[in-house]
Order: C-alpha cells, then sequence, then structure tokens
C-alpha cells in the first residue's frame, strides 16, 4: 500500500481529536473530489513498517480517541488487506479508541458483496466503529454543512456500525 498524508492530531474527520491516515488510490474519481492527488494508486509514499509502527505510536496518547482511515480509498483492492491488519493492530492495542473510515463504496456494496476482497472489505468495517459512506455527488453537495458532518454530499451517510449489525439496517451515528 502506499499513503498521501499522516495527521497526527486531527479535528476535522471524526469526533473528537483523532490520528488520520490519507492513504493512496482510488477508484472512484468523484467528479469535485476534494482530494484528487490521492487518486493515483502509484503516487503518495510507500507504506513500510517503520511507518507503521510510528503511526500505531500515534494513537498512544490520551487525548486521542479515535483514528480515521481516509485518502484515496481505504477499502480499495489495492488497499484493503493493508488496512485491515493496522486497524486489526489498533484494536489489540487500543480498544477503547474509535476506528471510522471513510469510504466510497456504500454500506450496502459492503455487505452484500462475495469476492475475497468484499470479504475483506466487510471485515474490515465489522472491526471499525464508524463509516462514513458513499461517494461525494457534487449535484447532492451541502455547501453549508448544516445537514452533514464530516461528509461532503447528502447522499452520504455516517453510520454506526455495532448498531447497524445489530439492527440488520443501517443506524447513523448519533453524535
Ligand atoms: S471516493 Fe473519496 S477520494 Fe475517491 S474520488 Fe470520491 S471523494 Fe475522492
Amino acid at each position: 500500500m502506499r499513503y498521501s498524508l499522516i495527521r497526527k492530531m486531527d479535528i476535522s474527520n471524526g469526533s473528537g481529536i483523532g490520528v488520520s491516515l490519507f492513504v493512496q488510490g482510488c477508484h472512484f474519481h468523484c467528479k469535485g473530489c476534494f482530494n484528487q492527488e490521492t487518486w493515483d494508486f502509484n503516487g503518495g509514499y510507500e507504506w513500510t513498517q517503520e511507518i507503521e509502527d510510528k503511526f500505531i505510536a500515534l494513537a498512544n496518547k490520551p487525548y486521542i480517541k479515535r483514528i480515521s482511515f481516509l485518502g484515496g480509498e481505504p477499502l480499495a483492492d489495492e488497499n484493503v488487506e493493508t488496512v485491515f491488519y493496522i486497524i486489526k493492530r489498533l484494536k489489540l492495542l487500543y480498544p477503547e479508541k474509535k476506528i471510522w473510515i471513510f469510504t466510497g463504496y456504500t454500506w450496502e456494496n459492503i455487505i452484500h458483496q462475495t469476492s475475497q476482497n468484499d470479504l475483506t472489505r466487510l471485515m474490515t468495517i465489522a472491526l471499525s466503529d464508524i463509516v462514513a459512506d458513499g461517494q461525494f455527488q457534487i449535484d447532492k453537495q451541502d455547501i453549508n454543512h448544516k445537514k452533514v458532518l464530516w461528509v461532503g454530499s447528502l447522499n452520504q451517510r455516517v453510520i454506526d456500525v455495532k448498531m447497524s449489525f445489530k439492527n440488520n439496517d443501517v443506524v447513523l451515528y448519533n453524535i
């Protein structure tokens, strides 16, 4: 996997103060994407064991309440296995910290498909706490950011993962 950016103290991409990883590469190419430099899977920087260890250590602070994965596309075939592995490490070390994933896949895409990569995508969200789903749609942009927090267009949802699995239906995250 390759990555674009690490934010060690991020207040924009999830509730509270967090650490964020912007992975590199996205197939969706949404019109109006805020982060087009992350589309190229060959761009950014190599994700090495050393970088991973440093990233995981960044979360080991009491004021860090969450770790967010965005991009780029964290659940792309090229990225999902590595993201899954990082989240497993984080959950073992810091079970109380929330994992947020921002993805262009919809919840329904992830739940209902059946390839090996789909299975890894499903296991990855099952380990997470919050999923912001769906591609950015410029014609549904929420310019005033009044109706949607953390996402850019009204079709995107911020989903409570545990409650959604429990209810067998999408449950939105209640701040
Ligand atoms: S899914 Fe996200 S990163 Fe990918 S093109 Fe759409 S807005 Fe950009």
